[in-house]
């Protein structure tokens, strides 16, 4: 009997604490039937983005990358990647083996970006990016060998081909001076060059979604979409060239980055945007930017759990109305959202907070509500893109496989599900495989690389 007494007095504090989290936080709730509004307004920016007229102005970017097709398997060599504007800066050798097994070697290492190069130069930036490369080059014994690079650069850019990456904008935590408008080969050309002790051939430069889908794309020939949810949020996937007005030619196909993190960004979500979302826009490097993202990114959704825990205070309704300078402080609550959730009475002590047990419950709610609208709104944008590849195969019922990483995705895993979830329920006639992709934005730079020397060697033939 007495347990059953303490269970219910569980289950009813939980209950309790539940209900006042979700009433307040009602508008961050979003129905089936809002996601569903959302993923057709998503359709439409798409085509905004893909048409000749209205690409000018479109939020949604809809970039053309160059890469026309996914790895065959027959692709062979030895080729260097770069991979920059995630969590890490990575430079990788990857070796990709042609003895019909599919197999690739990979060495990597991790180097830092300290924070005040991030908001140097542009020149100083690419010098420490090429000191970096030639410290991994010395290390692996290579520094005398004209490898091909593949160069994993994960912001918003025009290309023009392969080789040629001009920066629209930084975005997520990186704002290094007089590199928005440049290309960024030229920039690390110059600053390898300025060096003189060792030469690369810069082969491609890729979006960190579209070598997310290369790299699965080499073991899944079904996958057509690659998603990144991590730091920043993106997707890329497989267009038809004569959708894609901005460029001319009709044959084919090409995988285009939507750059979705700018979804909002002309107005379009400020009906689902609320206080919380503008404040956090208000506080970041590039307000009224990449609008999407912040509703969703890992960059930006430990500042919306902690700017909601500061306004629950400051009403009395958690911590008997207390905050401390720890949970005031920007920033310093960049911790994951996965982890509070798990661990929530540990993660507000770190803040100098004394929490109730209700505060724990509450704390706990307020965190599976943030990540499931996060989870719920890229299911949103994933659906709309998967019923613009269907429509395009005009097939009723489209089989597709969508490569996934990103911090988020990988260590989330309540975030992955939902998402799994939704999308479901969003395009129930869409038979879809995720597949978690390893190392994909490095290794697939390579694999870009890879499949440019094939072509090159067939064309040469
Ligand atoms: C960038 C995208 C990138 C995404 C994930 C966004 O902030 O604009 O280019 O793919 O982050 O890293
Ligand atoms: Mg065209």
């Amino acid at each position: 009997l007495a347990s059953g007494l303490v269970a219910n007095y569980c289950t009813e504090l939980h209950d309790d604490q539940a209900h006042k989290v979700d009433t307040f936080l009602h508008h961050f709730q979003l129905s089936d039937e809002t996601l569903m509004d959302v993923s057709l307004r998503f359709r439409r920016e798409m085509d905004k983005g893909l048409c000749r007229d209205t690409n000018p102005t479109a939020a949604v970017k809809m970039l053309p990358t160059f890469v026309r097709s996914t790895p065959d398997g027959t692709e062979q060599g030895e080729f260097l990647a770069l991979d920059l504007g995630g969590a890490n800066f990575r430079v990788l050798l990857v070796k990709v083996m042609a003895d019909g097994e599919r197999k690739v070697e990979m060495e990597n290492q991790i180097y830092a970006i300290p924070e005040h190069l991030m908001r140097a130069s542009g020149s100083e930036f690419f010098d420490h990016i090429a000191d970096c490369l030639a410290n991994f080059m010395e290390k692996m014994g290579i520094k005398d060998k004209k490898l091909p690079l593949g160069f994993t650069f994960s912001f918003p850019c025009q290309q023009t081909k392969l080789d040629e990456s001009i920066l629209l904008s930084w975005t997520k935590g990186f704002r290094s001076s007089g590199v928005e408008g440049k290309d960024v080969v030229s920039l690390l050309r110059k600053s390898i060059k300025k060096r003189g002790d060792f030469d690369i051939d810069i082969v491609a430069v890729i979006n960190d979604t579209v070598g997310t889908m290369m790299t699965c794309g080499y073991d899944d020939h079904l996958c057509e979409i690659g998603l990144i949810v991590g730091t920043g949020t993106n997707a890329c996937y497989m267009e038809q060239m004569r959708n894609l007005e901005v460029l001319d030619g009709d044959e084919g196909r090409m995988c285009v980055n939507t750059e979705w993190g700018a979804f909002g960004d002309d107005g379009a979500l400020e009906d689902l945007r609320n206080d919380i979302d503008r404040e956090i826009d208000a506080g970041s490097l590039n307000p009224g930017k990449q609008l999407f993202e912040k509703m969703i990114s890992g960059m930006y959704m430990g500042e919306l759990v902690r700017l909601i825990l500061v306004k629950m205070a400051k009403e009395q309704l958690l911590f008997q109305g207390k905050t401390t300078s720890e949970l005031l402080t920007t920033g310093l609550f960049q911790f994951n959202v996965a982890l509070l959730q798990d661990d929530k009475w540990y993660s507000l002590h770190l803040l100098g907070l004394d929490p109730s047990v209700e505060d724990c419950i509450a704390t706990q709610r307020v965190c599976q509500i943030v990540s499931t609208r996060a989870a719920h709104l890229c299911a949103a944008t994933l659906a709309a893109v998967l019923r613009q590849i269907r429509d395009n195969k005009a097939a009723e019922k489209l089989r597709t496989t969508i490569a996934a990483d990103g911090s988020v995705y990988k260590n989330h895993t309540e975030f992955s599900r939902r998402l799994h979830k939704m999308v479901g329920r969003l395009v129930p006639d869409c038979d879809v495989r995720f597949l978690q992709s390893q190392c994909g934005s490095g290794k697939g730079a390579a694999m870009v690389t890879a499949v440019a020397y094939r072509l090159a060697a067939q064309h040469a033939e």
